[in-house]
């Protein structure tokens, strides 16, 4: 099935010996000169690169002081060494997470401190040659900006900003990855990731509502560019067609049916995805979140809510008022923007909602904890809310649930494998070896408690499993939308 060697699932995690180099030549395509273009970075490797990229990284250490205090602060402690699950799964040394921050930290010693500028010897400063480009195109790219190693780093060093700070240094040189940049460039063309038309997203919901109908007597309406309505919903494009996303759409549609509440979604806004992020740059990481504002003035909604996906959620709860705020022009009743495990959580305890959990009973579930949301925002009003909501809406809709062990979930959750930008096949060795802490917390769970799904509520997080799951012996529909166990459980009719 596959070209490389799949890990074995072991019985306990296991810290790897380390295997220099094993994992140096796994590196995304990088993107062509149209797509780099119509981001605003040159097309291909420029001349005086090396200046350029200096020049930037000094830039960019002025202008983030957390970049160059996490470039400061580690004492090489090794606290975080077995802490990211590529380096458990790949046994590159590389892949621990202070040697991949000194990737960039030894060139920003060698140009930016005293010492690395007289002795670079002496404080392991390097020159910025071809060779260390290479490395850092490769091991930044293995680098999936989920934050687990800075829980674990006394000095909270989080690797993942250095990471998108080395993308974005070298996005600026001209070689940006493929996946990514062309992504962005979709969106701005077209409005998601997919590329999916106006037209064909019109068709594709149409096609829902006849499913939910057929399936349930009901008439559950998806609405698109809707003026007037009170909800904008911004969803991951992935929820319009993939399994098992296209189920938790439905699920927000059957919610916002019972609840008696006017949604729409939008054309001009059809991702909730910001890639931007993943490749550190903060103008296009800008130019998609205006989408959404613009959206949401010209239906003239009164809140946003955001369908479930991680990273899209994270730039939402922690960044989208700064970068196309204020929402003055929005309720200020409700949180800006809102989640839709909140506005589904709320709904549950106000008994707006009617849940059939045997509808479920099929199942026994477990829940991944998303790295974005659970390290990268809140939900609710109370604190660990991103871990409360959606494990309680679960609960509320099914009758079986178990908990993977303590020190995979939380803020101490594993990464999909997939997330950072690297949900590419380009990079599957890399997905399906970075999967392994979380697949050998899975089995933990199946074995002991007759798992059968696993509920996410990230859209890359599910994309990634279906593809890695069969890797390790599990079926690919063993992951589920939270908003799919809804969906299979609301009584519909109950509360009209
Ligand atoms: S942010 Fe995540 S993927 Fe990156 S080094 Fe840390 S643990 Fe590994
Ligand atoms: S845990 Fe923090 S201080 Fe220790 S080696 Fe890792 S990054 Fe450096």
């Amino acid at each position: 099935m596959a070209d490389f060697d799949v890990p074995d699932l072991k019985e306990y995690p296991v810290i790897p010996t380390i295997h220099e180099g094993v994992m140096a030549h796994s590196k995304p395509f990088v993107a062509k000169e149209e797509f780099q273009e119509q981001l605003g970075f040159p097309g291909e490797l420029v001349d005086n690169w090396q200046q350029v990229a200096i020049d930037k990284m000094g830039e960019l250490s002025g202008k983030y002081r957390s970049l160059q205090v996490f470039l400061d602060a580690c004492v090489k402690c090794g606290a975080c060494t077995d802490k990211c699950h590529y380096y458990l799964g790949t046994s590159d040394p590389k892949n621990m997470p202070v040697a991949r921050q000194d990737l960039y930290r030894k060139v920003y010693r060698r140009y930016y401190t005293f010492a690395g500028k007289y002795f670079p010897k002496l404080v392991g400063a390097t020159d910025l040659t071809k060779d260390v480009l290479d490395d850092w195109y490769s091991y930044f790219h293995q680098c999936s900006q989920c934050r687990r190693c800075s829980v674990f780093c006394p000095y909270g060093i989080d690797t993942a900003e250095i990471s998108m700070a080395a993308r974005e240094v070298m996005d600026c040189i001209g070689v940006g990855q493929k996946y990514c940049n062309e992504i962005i460039g979709k969106v701005y063309k077209i409005g998601n990731n997919l590329g999916l038309p106006e037209a064909a997203l019109a068709d594709t919901l149409e096609g829902l509502e006849e499913d939910i109908e057929d399936d349930t007597d009901v008439k559950v309406r998806l609405p698109l560019d809707e003026k007037g309505a009170e909800v904008l919903l911004v969803t991951p494009s992935a929820d319009f067609f993939a399994e098992p996303h296209v189920d938790g759409l439905m699920g927000y549609a059957k919610v916002f049916h019972e609840a008696g509440i006017s949604w729409t979604l939008s054309s001009h806004a059809s991702e909730a995805a910001n890639f931007g992020m993943f490749i550190g740059s903060y103008e296009n990481m800008r130019r998609v979140s205006l989408r959404i504002r613009e959206a949401a003035l010209d239906l003239g909604v009164k809140r946003i809510i955001f369908g479930e996906c991680g990273h899209a959620w994270r730039v939402a709860y922690s960044f989208l008022n700064t970068l196309a705020g204020p929402f003055d022009f929005l309720d200020p009743k409700y949180p800006v923007p809102q989640h839709i495990m909140e506005f589904t959580y709320d709904l549950i305890q106000r008994k707006g909602i009617t849940l059939d959990k045997s509808a479920n009973d099929d199942m026994v579930l477990t829940y991944h904890d998303s790295c974005n949301v659970a390290r990268a925002s809140r939900m609710g009003p109370m604190p660990g809310g991103q871990f409360i909501l959606p494990r309680e809406v679960i609960k509320a809709s099914c009758n079986h649930f178990y908990d993977m062990p303590q020190d995979t979930i939380h803020d101490a959750t594993f990464c999909c494998g997939g997330g950072g930008g690297l949900l590419t096949d380009d990079l599957m060795e890399l997905r399906v070896k970075g999967a392994l802490p979380r697949m050998e917390a899975l089995k933990y769970v199946v074995e002991k408690y007759g798992v059968t799904h696993m509920a996410a509520i990230c859209a890359i997080c599910k994309s990634q499993f279906t593809k890695v799951l069969p890797y390790y012996g599990f079926r690919m529909d063993s992951i589920v939308s939270v908003h799919q166990l809804v969906s299979n459980a609301i009584v519909l009719g109950d509360k009209q």
